[in-house]
């Protein structure tokens, strides 16, 4: 990353908002940069409900919410924004020359605005908590999927019950050489189509069983988990080569609520142009607050173009805020 790189306008958070707003700030040719925390963008709607449909969406009478936002992806493409994941905004500070700096884990961020499309906060995956687990973690363990390949001729443990942990257990069933489903319960919570799949696959179901401790060789590597039983408490070694965590996901506001911005609970204040209490800085979606605001997909969207166009009237203020339509704009 070079931090000498100035972006117009950069977005926080890259769900349904913060893609929308990414895709509207490259029509008006903001250079423009998303941050998103998650390796994946998406938000809430890739994140707790991909599967589910969305009704109130302008133009759709039902979309699954994993559909949408490959659609918003696919409008957002051409637009060419520079996109940052597996990166969490921690501070924003803004210099003598009102340029902005976002210092994240990975380093720093430069802009000339910012727009704030955090929802509920930062995304992370819930965690094993045993002990030893985070050194093992992107190598014998893993949260995400990101190559199928990698489980190939492996033997993989898949720990959860919902539809995340039972999707994966189907889809390497065929890559990897054996495939054990962990979960506490001896019900998945995942759709019941998925779960009669599951039982006439192949995957071993290990329920209802808890990972108790890792088991690892002479050189510290992972070499499979000891399960205790729920309900027995009986425990036993299972040697695997990879274990996969499905435990869901929880989201903070934190640090940004420890920012110098108005904040209602957890909410930031913003004023009708979408601004917060910071010049350069605008909030939209499921994060910012007004008199009379309403949390859904639709008027994230409608708060999207207010603080692109108010942002770049900031940055350049003999630019109207009004755009043409886009309609005239990509003629
Ligand atoms: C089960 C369920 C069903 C729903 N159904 C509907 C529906 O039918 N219709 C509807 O309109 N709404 C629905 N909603 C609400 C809808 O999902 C939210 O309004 C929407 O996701 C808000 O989008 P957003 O982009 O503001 O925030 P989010 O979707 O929460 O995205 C914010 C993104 O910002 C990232 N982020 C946060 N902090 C940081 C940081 N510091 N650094 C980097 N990245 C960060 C997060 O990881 C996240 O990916 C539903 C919600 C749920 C949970």
């Amino acid at each position: 990353m070079q931090k000498d790189e100035i972006y117009d306008i950069t977005i926080i958070g890259g769900g349904p908002i913060g893609l929308f707003a990414g895709f509207y700030a490259g029509l008006r040719k903001a250079k423009t940069k998303i941050i998103e925390s998650l390796p994946e963008l998406g938000g809430q709607l890739n994140t707790l409900y991909p599967e589910k449909y969305i009704y109130d969406i302008p133009g759709f009478q039902k979309i699954k919410a994993g559909d949408l936002i490959k659609n918003l992806i696919k409008q957002l493409e051409p637009m060419k924004p520079t996109i940052c994941l597996e990166e969490k905004v921690l501070s924003l500070t803004k210099d003598e020359n009102n340029i902005f700096t976002l210092t994240t884990n990975k380093g720093t961020h430069q802009t000339l605005a910012v727009i704030i499309a955090a929802g509920n906060g930062a995304f992370e995956p819930r965690r094993l908590s045993v002990e030893g687990a985070e050194k093992h973690e992107n190598k014998g363990i893993s949260y995400f999927i990101r190559d199928m390949n990698r489980f190939k001729d492996k033997v993989v443990g898949i720990a959860g019950g919902g539809d995340s942990a039972v999707d994966w257990a189907l889809m390497l069933e065929p890559i990897a050489k054996e495939v054990h489903l962990i979960h506490r319960r001896p019900q998945f919570r995942a759709h019941e189509h998925s779960v009669e799949l599951l039982h006439d696959s192949s995957v071993h179901v290990l329920t209802p069983l808890v990972i108790e401790s890792l088991d690892e060789d002479e050189n510290g590597k992972l070499v499979g988990v000891t399960l205790k039983d729920v309900k027995s408490k009986e425990e036993h070694s299972l040697p695997l080569d990879h274990l996969i965590i499905n435990y869901g996901f929880a989201s903070s506001i934190d640090p940004i609520n420890t920012w110098d911005l108005t904040f209602t609970r957890n909410n930031i204040v913003v004023h009708s142009d979408m601004s917060t209490s910071i010049a350069g800085v605008y909030a939209i979606g499921d994060i910012n607050t007004y008199n009379g605001k309403v949390e859904l997909i639709a008027t994230g969207f409608g708060e999207a173009p207010t603080a692109v166009n108010n942002a770049l009237h900031f940055i350049h203020p003999e630019q109207r805020v009004q755009p043409m339509h886009s309609s005239s704009l990509c003629e």
